[in-house]
């Protein structure tokens, strides 16, 4: 069970050489509980905490079919930022950055949360219209975001060729300080041993495979562990979110595409910063460790499969080479895909449904992982008070019914 991490612990250990203990309990499964969650991703994960750590209910159960962190939590590129186009997906990302930046220190788990500051280069007027416009959104919100010249982004990124020589020149680029990179598997396992410790129970390698309703309500999960009783049920299955709310009897305009993305060998640290190109379809940021971690915009296709593809890495190896030459002789060493649930208007799904007690957090799409703290602080709150929190009231499912949507395509597309 979890003990406290400190810099005398880990000299103890090290002194001791004593083994490291469980960082979250095994239970049984209940017949019932207050809450199930179904996904043990960052946002199940988040979710449980918050319910537990922000109001108390703790007879909570995280349903996860394979592993925590085993779906798209487990496979992305780790990228945080707020510097969205619409003032609800501004604020709503923000208030997430806000909770990375202390997140280390309030899970007392090393999330690794790296500010090195987020580039999305333009390489042409329209890019740079769109820049314009999201820089005075985020002011407006009180983000730090501006749009700066090439010789700026030399500045920043020395490795970049800016010159007139490529193809798709670089005009400009929307720069946002606080964005930056985190470790993604220290955020899922964080969660994951702070809900543990407050009384939540994780079930790994445990399916939920339908979802009893009665006159509009819910009334529990049926799992391979067998039925569990309960009022709640969330939704947090992100590239599965449609199946699962189809065992509800819920439609969801949402269609689920494989995201692929690459690593190379580690080399000397070159590039601190985050770099996005929304017109090569290309981003790429370094680890800690020198790994250049290399993505891309989503599959063209809907598919549940996550196998990479070789079009992928030839298509990747162009754009890079466009944007850094010099990486000509760097070596991938492995590209992996994930499934992502996206909906029409490229912002999320979060809130209640016509089925009474079956509460949504999908449609996280490719840029769902930094939205983990908030939305996990926004569907607790839902879920113990009742009501839908105001940061969250836009992203309601009936939306759709008014046709009213967002319209965040220009800042999530390729941006993550
Ligand atoms: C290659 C790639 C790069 C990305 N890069 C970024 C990025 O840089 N920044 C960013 O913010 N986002 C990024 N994303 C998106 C991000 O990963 C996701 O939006 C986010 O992780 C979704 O988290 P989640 O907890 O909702 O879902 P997941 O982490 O996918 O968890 C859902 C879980 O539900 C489980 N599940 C499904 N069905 C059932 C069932 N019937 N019973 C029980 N369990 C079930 C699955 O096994 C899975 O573990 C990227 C995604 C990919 C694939």
């Amino acid at each position: 069970m979890k003990g406290r991490f400190s810099a005398f612990g880990l000299l103890r250990r090290g002194v001791t050489g004593k083994a490291w203990p469980r960082q979250f309990a095994h239970h049984d499964v209940q017949p019932s509980y207050d809450v199930v969650i179904i996904g043990g991703g960052v946002h199940g994960l988040a979710t449980a905490y918050y319910l537990a750590k922000n109001h108390g209910i703790t007879n909570v159960a995280v349903i996860e079919k394979s592993y925590i962190g085993g779906g798209g939590s487990g496979r992305n590129t780790a990228i945080v930022r707020s510097n969205y186009l619409t003032p609800e997906g501004s604020r709503f990302y923000q208030r997430s950055l806000e909770l990375y930046e202390r997140l280390s220190e309030d899970l007392n788990f090393n999330v690794l949360f790296e500010q090195r500051g987020h580039m999305t280069l333009a390489h042409d007027d329209a890019s740079l219209r769109s820049m314009r416009w999201r820089t005075e959104v985020n002011k407006f919100e009180g983000i730090d975001s501006e749009v700066i010249d090439p010789h700026q982004v030399k500045k920043l990124a020395p490795f970049i060729d800016v010159t007139t020589r490529p193809r798709y020149p670089i005009l400009g680029a929307l720069w946002h300080p606080p964005g930056g990179i985190v470790r993604h598997d220290a955020v899922v396992w964080g969660y994951a041993r702070g809900a543990s410790a407050l009384g939540v129970h994780i079930h790994q390698k445990t399916e939920v495979v339908g979802i009893d309703v009665a006159a509009d309500r819910v009334t529990g999960v049926e799992t391979t562990a067998g039925p569990i009783a309960t009022p709640i049920v969330v939704n947090c299955t992100a590239g599965w979110a449609s199946l699962v709310a189809g065992m509800a009897g819920v439609r969801l305009p949402i269609v689920t595409r494989p995201l692929q993305a690459a690593v190379t060998e580690p080399v000397r640290p070159f590039l601190h910063p985050v770099v996005v190109s929304g017109s090569l379809h290309v981003y790429v940021s370094q680890t800690a460790r020198g790994e250049l971690v290399f993505g891309a915009s989503v599959d063209p296709f809907s598919s549940y499969s996550t196998r990479g593809s070789l079009e992928f890495a030839t298509g990747l190896a162009q754009h890079v080479l466009a944007l850094m030459p010099s990486l000509k002789e760097m070596r991938v060493l492995r590209q992996w895909a994930g499934l992502c649930d996206l909906t029409p208007d490229f912002a999320p799904i979060i809130g209640v449904t016509p089925v009474e007690g079956f509460v949504l957090d999908v449609g996280w799409g490719t840029y769902g992982f930094k939205a983990g703290p908030v939305a996990g602080e926004m569907v607790a709150r839902l879920v113990a008070t009742g009501k839908v929190p105001e940061l969250i009231q836009s992203f309601g499912l009936d939306r759709f019914d008014r046709g009213e949507l967002l319209g965040e395509r220009a800042a999530a597309a390729v941006g993550h």
